[in-house]
């Protein structure tokens, strides 16, 4: 079927951006099958591209290829492949067993999320047109995978604005545990596939992990957002006098609990507290605690640009209140993951913490997110995870 754009609307296919938006169309048609595959063409019925409909949302088809080919399994065979190629190209293999195949946009599958964690892949399906290749892209994974087992976890709150339901559940193969232990630069860590965040595990901060832990030694740490431990574990590995880490989340801090004896790390330098950052932040504060190395890693505040503004205040003030406990000499990495917020204005925000907190600091290093989470250069949107380290004066 060919989808006509009204003039002008082509503009940003011609620049290869996935996205088209339910503005564009001549007529936002929402009788067609959510997810099947549309051809749009532009107002003088010239060839743009072919796409997934998704007639529920607001991005209303998604581009599967700028060019006039069959979108069929053999199609998504060559993604795939090619996805997984660009992986092995990496040679990550020394990194550890857990790492993103496929990367949504930036490996051109948009909407479709895969991770390996050791023998098992998890699945994420965010879109229509996912929702509609699932079983295709599950035999596929087999195939060109050879792992066996692949569980779904489609449980991300952005399904609904694609008229989707939760989904989670063995799509292949059959989970015996939901617990894997994953090696992650010669580390262990236990991942919940079923119950875990997003697909179970941040691989995203991987690299960033290792960082810190070399910032970390002879250092205290305090763990802002710590999830299982990711910094934790790696600043204990590093040799960091005492970590303290934060997280709302009993579960999560239950895994943590258990990484730290998976790897024979000394618990006598580790406290876990459950709690609220934004609280415990003040009453650290108060009672003038400080730290040399501060890691805030917070959940993302602002999925899209219209939430940047309450987004940014809470950024400011985590930053702030960082800023004040950190002693002199001392590191803060401070992450956001915020599509909504920019690196630039990110930045800015960490800016105007240190000056309301009365510091000064310096940015000694960007990070964002690892190298198996490409951005497409066509897709700037990919580019989600912005970190700053910055060494207070
Ligand atoms: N740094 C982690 C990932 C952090 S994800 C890693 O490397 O694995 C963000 C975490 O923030 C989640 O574990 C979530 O439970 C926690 N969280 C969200 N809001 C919080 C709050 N207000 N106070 C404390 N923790 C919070």
């Amino acid at each position: 079927m060919n989808l006509s754009l009204k003039p002008g609307r082509e503009k940003s296919l011609l620049r290869l951006h996935p996205w088209v938006f339910a503005s564009a169309f001549q007529t936002p048609d929402v009788s067609i099958a959510s997810g099947s595959t549309v051809s749009l063409v532009d107002a003088n019925g010239q060839f743009l591209a072919r796409a997934s409909y998704s007639p529920h949302s607001q991005i209303r088809a998604r581009v599967w290829t700028f060019n006039d080919e069959e979108v069929d399994k053999e199609f998504f065979r060559r993604r795939i492949k090619a996805a997984l190629n660009s992986r092995r190209r990496l040679q990550l293999d020394g990194q550890g067993d857990a790492q993103r195949l496929i990367h949504g946009e930036s490996d051109g599958i948009p909407g479709l999320i895969v991770d390996r964690y050791a023998d098992v892949l998890v699945l994420q399906s965010l879109t229509a047109g996912t929702e509609f290749w699932k079983q295709t892209f599950a035999d596929l994974l087999v195939e060109e995978t050879g792992v066996q087992i692949i569980y779904e976890r489609s449980d991300a709150d952005v399904r609904e604005l694609e008229g989707l339901q939760p989904i989670t559940g063995s799509l292949r193969g059959e989970l015996h545990t939901s617990r894997f232990t994953i090696q992650e630069h010669g580390l262990k860590f236990n991942v919940d596939v079923q119950h875990g965040h997003k697909t179970g595990f941040y691989l995203d901060q991987r690299e960033n992990r290792r960082r810190v832990g070399e910032l970390s030694k002879d250092r205290d740490m305090l763990n802002c957002f710590c999830y299982t431990g990711g910094f934790s574990i790696h600043a204990l590995a590093n040799g960091a006098r005492s970590v303290l880490s934060v997280d709302s989340s009993a579960d999560a801090l239950t895994l943590l609990e258990e990484n730290l004896r998976l790897n024979n790390l000394p618990a006598e330098r580790h406290t876990s507290m459950e709690g609220d950052v934004f609280q415990l932040l003040r009453r650290f504060r108060d009672e003038a605690r400080s730290f040399d190395v501060i890691v805030l890693d917070p959940p993302k505040f602002a999925p899209t640009s219209a939430h940047a503004e309450k987004a940014a205040r809470a950024y400011k003030d985590i930053n702030l209140l960082a800023f004040k406990l950190l002693r002199a000499g001392g590191i803060l990495v401070t992450f956001s993951c915020s599509g909504g917020v920019d690196a630039t204005l990110f930045q800015k925000i960490v800016a105007s913490a240190a000056l309301d907190a009365g510091v000064d600091a310096v940015i000694i290093e960007h990070l964002s997110q690892g190298v198996d989470h490409p951005v497409s250069l066509h897709f700037p949107e990919g580019a989600y995870l912005k970190g700053l380290v910055c060494v207070k004066k």
